[in-house]
Parts: structure tokens; C-alpha cells; sequence
């Protein structure tokens, strides 16, 4: 990106990402930290679509963050988004993400598949009661979406949802103030995105989380080198986990959006608007350029044009 494109983009800050037939696209921002919150609202991002806790876990040799902490940092966020709606994604460590660098998990074969994000949170529950809390009591300060990675099983479903009530009836009880919020989960896992009735029952919204998609669809690591080449957004197995995920919330009223990496890339802007996608999540360094795709795009015939590369063999080569 050259000085005079990051010009260019930048006068886009406040301009409505709608498509020239007049759809309303949602862009939000992927942050790690509350201050990140100055970078998003810098590239006029209408909220925080993933906020990624467990930056507030990680390198600090187990000495995890309590709930005042936390707190502190969840209504910071809330504050700095100055009444945007931010989405709050409980921790998710493991794998990828270890809690400390040196301690990186070696007694286990395949960390990806082991004890990381919901699974971790369900495993240390007064933990994760903590992290409930200060988020409910954040929603006292704006508007707040409370969001599960990593969720597969109706019975982690039902465990999560028990300790949300867990939390608030805790706060009842000290009498403190929270907020009410939206419930999500993201789509991660094969098997969510194939049960995506079981999902929509218990949940307000969804977010397709493609990162992990594509590593446990297409079983690569997304962490290993070696098989990088082989890490395929455009495989017509993942299009197919995405576009049904879409199109199910759509027939049931629920909103959906992207927050993978697929969400920041230019060029598969089209094909997910194609697939009906309304709401993406990215860097914030990626919504101008996304917004500037929006802009051109003509999202009603896009809709034919994303169904036959949904159904092609190698989309890949379709989309040239
Ligand atoms: C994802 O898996 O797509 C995602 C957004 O979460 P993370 O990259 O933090 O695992
Ligand atoms: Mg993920």
C-alpha cells in the first residue's frame, strides 16, 4: 500500500460501507487490548466484532488477571468505543495461543485438539465465573455481546449457559450493577457448523471464526509451516461450512458475521457478500480496504455469480 492509496482510504473513515444497490454492510474490528479501541474508531469500524481476552491472560506466568482486572479492562473497551457495541470473545488459549511462550504445551500430541478456549474456561469454572462477571458488569457501561470460542457439544452449550446465570445471579446477590447482553457462539468446528440448529436454539448470534474452520476442516495446522500451502479458504468444503452458516441465520432472523481472516482479505470481499455475508470482522488496518471493495460492489448480482463458485469443483480457479 503505497502513501497515496493509504490517502485515498483514509477519506473512506467516514463514508457508509453500503453496496451500489444499497446494502448496508456492517464493519467492525478484531482488537487485542482496550486501547486498541483508538485504532478502530480511527478507521470508522461501527464496533468491536471479536475482542480477543485472552491477550489480558497470556505472558504473565500464570498469575491470571481477577475479576476487578478484567473488569477494568472490559469497561475500558466499552468506554473507548464511545457507545458502538462491543463483542467480548471469552478466553480462548491453547494451542496457537499458549499461556506462557516457555511453557509451550509439549506433553500433549495435538494442541489443537486438547484443552483450549471454552474447554479450558469449562474446566476451571470459578476462573471462568470471573471472567462472566466482570463482562456482565462491563454491559453496565454500553452495549456488550458476549461471545464462546470453540463450542461443539449441546453439553458444553448447556454448561456454559448454566454459569452465564451462575454469574449474574452471583452479582444479584453482592447487589452490583451489570448489563444485560447478547449471547453468541462462534463457528469454528466442523461439527458446529453442522449443527447449526443446536446452535441457533441457544444463541442470539453466531460468528464464523475461518481461521479455525479451515485448520479443522481441512485438518492443517495453522501454525505449521510445512503444510501452509495446503491451508485453502476457497476448498469447497469450507465455502460450504460458511455459506450454510449464513444462509441458516438468515432464515432464522439471526445476525452472523465473519471474524476470520477471510473477513479482512480484499478478495474474497464479493464472494462472502455474494454468499449473503452482512457483518465482518477484521484488523482494523484491513476496513478501509475492504470498505473501499464494498463500495464497488453490487452485492444482488454477486448472489448468482458466489453460488456458482459454491458449486464448482475448484473455486479457486473460478474466482481467476
Ligand atoms: C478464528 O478462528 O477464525 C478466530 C477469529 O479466532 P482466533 O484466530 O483467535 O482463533
Ligand atoms: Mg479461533
Amino acid at each position: 500500500q503505497g502513501d497515496l492509496e493509504r490517502e485515498r482510504l483514509t477519506r473512506l473513515r467516514h463514508t457508509p460501507a453500503v453496496t451500489l444497490d444499497g446494502q448496508k454492510i456492517e464493519l467492525l474490528a478484531n482488537i487485542e487490548m482496550p486501547e486498541d479501541t483508538k485504532t478502530a474508531m480511527q478507521v470508522g469500524a461501527v464496533g468491536v466484532g471479536l475482542f480477543r481476552s485472552e491477550f489480558l491472560f497470556m505472558g504473565r506466568q500464570g498469575h491470571l488477571p481477577d475479576e476487578e482486572e478484567q473488569y477494568d479492562a472490559y469497561r475500558r473497551a466499552v468506554e473507548g468505543m464511545a457507545g458502538l457495541p462491543v463483542t467480548i470473545r471469552t478466553v480462548d488459549v491453547g494451542a496457537d495461543k499458549p499461556l506462557d511462550e516457555a511453557r509451550h504445551d509439549a506433553a500433549h500430541l495435538n494442541p489443537a485438539l486438547g484443552l483450549r478456549a471454552i474447554r479450558w474456561s469449562l474446566a476451571d469454572p470459578d476462573m471462568f465465573l470471573n471472567q462472566l462477571r466482570a463482562i456482565l458488569r462491563a454491559a453496565a457501561h454500553g452495549r456488550v455481546n458476549l461471545l464462546i470460542p470453540m463450542l461443539a457439544h449441546a453439553s458444553e452449550i448447556k454448561q456454559t449457559l448454566a454459569l452465564v446465570e451462575q454469574a449474574q445471579r452471583d452479582l444479584d446477590h453482592r447487589g452490583m450493577a451489570y448489563g444485560s447482553v447478547q449471547l453468541g457462539a462462534m463457528i469454528e468446528i466442523p461439527a458446529a457448523a453442522l449443527s447449526l440448529r443446536l446452535f441457533l436454539h441457544h444463541f442470539d448470534f453466531l460468528s464464523i471464526g475461518t481461521n479455525d474452520l479451515i485448520q479443522y476442516t481441512l485438518a492443517i495446522d495453522r501454525a505449521d509451516e510445512s503444510v501452509a500451502h495446503l491451508y485453502d479458504p476457497l476448498h469447497p468444503a469450507v465455502l460450504k461450512l460458511v455459506a450454510d452458516t449464513i444462509s441458516e441465520c438468515h432464515r432464522q432472523g439471526k445476525s452472523v458475521s465473519v471474524c476470520g481472516e477471510m473477513a479482512g482479505d480484499v478478495t474474497l470481499t464479493r464472494l462472502l457478500l455474494g454468499l449473503g455475508l452482512r457483518s465482518f470482522s477484521m484488523h482494523p488496518s484491513q476496513v478501509l480496504a475492504v470498505k473501499q471493495q464494498i463500495l464497488r460492489a453490487d452485492a444482488s448480482k454477486l448472489k448468482a455469480w458466489a453460488q456458482d463458485i459454491l458449486n464448482s469443483e475448484d473455486p479457486a480457479e473460478k474466482m481467476g
